[in-house]
């Protein structure tokens, strides 16, 4: 039942932005019309003006990569990436774990884009390791199991992924977890001794999909099912009417721990790391 009302939530919101968004290309096209807009549609385009400033500023600051999960939130930065031919280079974390949806928008947006997204697998040896010690899915037995699992699969992959680069991209918004609310645009990646940008950072969910829609970005399947957040199929699950897009993380641990140790830098993080 609550699968259905998710389905019927993002349809009526699809519907909602089709009706706001009938004269949106009046806003785009320069053409001086500015009287047949909604406010929702100034909103936007002042958006995608802002962010596509902001990567175009990025992407002169030496080698840069976009770390992409294939969300809705990566997508829209990879439209922006295509559409501005922008020197940033992007990447998945090929976890082994991925929902089918998820690898096959690797080849979507390679015939949609002509780009190529770089898979970067974890380290067999490791990966080996963590089985034979946990189990294949360990991580749901203890958080010290399931960050050892994130570990393997993610940190370990993200750091050789990043390595070259003076700076990495990611799709991160405040909205999208308590971790995440004082995410700023621009912050050091200590971790990795990076910056790293979050263009998207004061972004809303409806923000997101209104750039998508506007742009006609391909989406990953999974959104329209109530997957809001993206992650590995195992510890990802569509979220209920009224349920917090983090609810879809890791629902077995408390709040404060659904991070998988990507980013460290926000003020809750040390908890997640
Ligand atoms: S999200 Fe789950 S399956 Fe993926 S790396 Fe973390 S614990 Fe492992």
């Amino acid at each position: 039942m609550w699968f259905c009302t998710a389905l019927f939530f993002f349809r009526a919101q699809a519907e909602q932005r089709n009706k706001q968004n009938k004269e949106t290309m009046i806003l785009f096209d320069h053409s001086g019309e500015t009287t047949n807009h909604t406010a929702a549609e100034l909103e936007l385009a002042k958006l995608i003006e802002r962010l596509d400033a902001n990567l175009r500023a990025i992407s002169g600051q030496g080698r840069i990569a976009l770390a992409s999960s294939l969300s809705a939130e990566d997508m829209v930065l990879t439209d922006v990436i295509a559409r501005l031919s922008l020197p940033i280079d992007i990447f998945t974390l090929q976890t082994g774990r991925l929902h089918s949806d998820t690898v096959a928008m690797i080849e979507r947006t390679r015939l949609r884009y002509g780009l190529t997204i770089r898979e970067v697998e974890p380290e067999a040896n490791a990966l080996a390791q963590f089985v034979a010690t946990h189990g294949l899915n360990g991580f749901y037995e203890s958080l010290e199991a399931r960050k050892a699992c994130c570990g393997v699969r993610k940190l370990e992959p993200l750091g050789r992924a990043l390595s070259g680069y003076d700076a990495w991209v990611t799709g991160q918004r405040r909205e999208q977890a308590l971790t995440r609310d004082q995410l700023d645009e621009r912050e050091h990646d200590t971790a990795h001794d990076l910056i790293k940008h979050n263009p998207l950072a004061s972004w809303q969910w409806a923000d997101v999909l209104a750039y998508a829609e506007h742009f006609q970005v391909p989406l990953n399947p999974l959104h329209a099912r109530g997957y809001v957040s993206i992650g590995c199929d195992p510890c990802t699950r569509a979220i209920r009417p009224g349920e917090h897009a983090r609810d879809g993380r890791w629902w077995w641990e408390n709040a404060d721990t659904k991070e998988c140790g990507l980013h460290q830098n926000n003020p809750n993080k040390e908890a997640n790391a």
